[in-house]
């Protein structure tokens, strides 16, 4: 019977596993928040123009006024 537990317990560890994100981040895009004014103008090709946002990427950051974290 213990071999049967193991063998069921082992599969989704493995899972677990696979489920944490990678040390290193693949994205590297700005994370701006859906439907703010700097997402918007990425969509359409710009750079958002307000002077906060501004400020934030010559900080090479993004404008936490406008796109707030997204909470866990
Ligand atoms: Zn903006
Ligand atoms: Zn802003």
């Amino acid at each position: 019977m213990r071999t049967l537990t193991l063998l069921i317990l082992l599969p989704a560890s493995i899972l677990f596993a696979a489920d944490k994100p990678a040390a290193a981040p693949a994205k590297v895009a700005p994370k701006y928040q859906e439907g703010s004014c700097c997402d918007k103008a990425t969509k359409r090709g710009e750079k958002c123009n307000h002077p906060c946002c501004v400020k934030a990427a010559k900080a090479a950051k993004v404008c936490d006024h406008c796109n707030e974290p997204v909470k866990k």
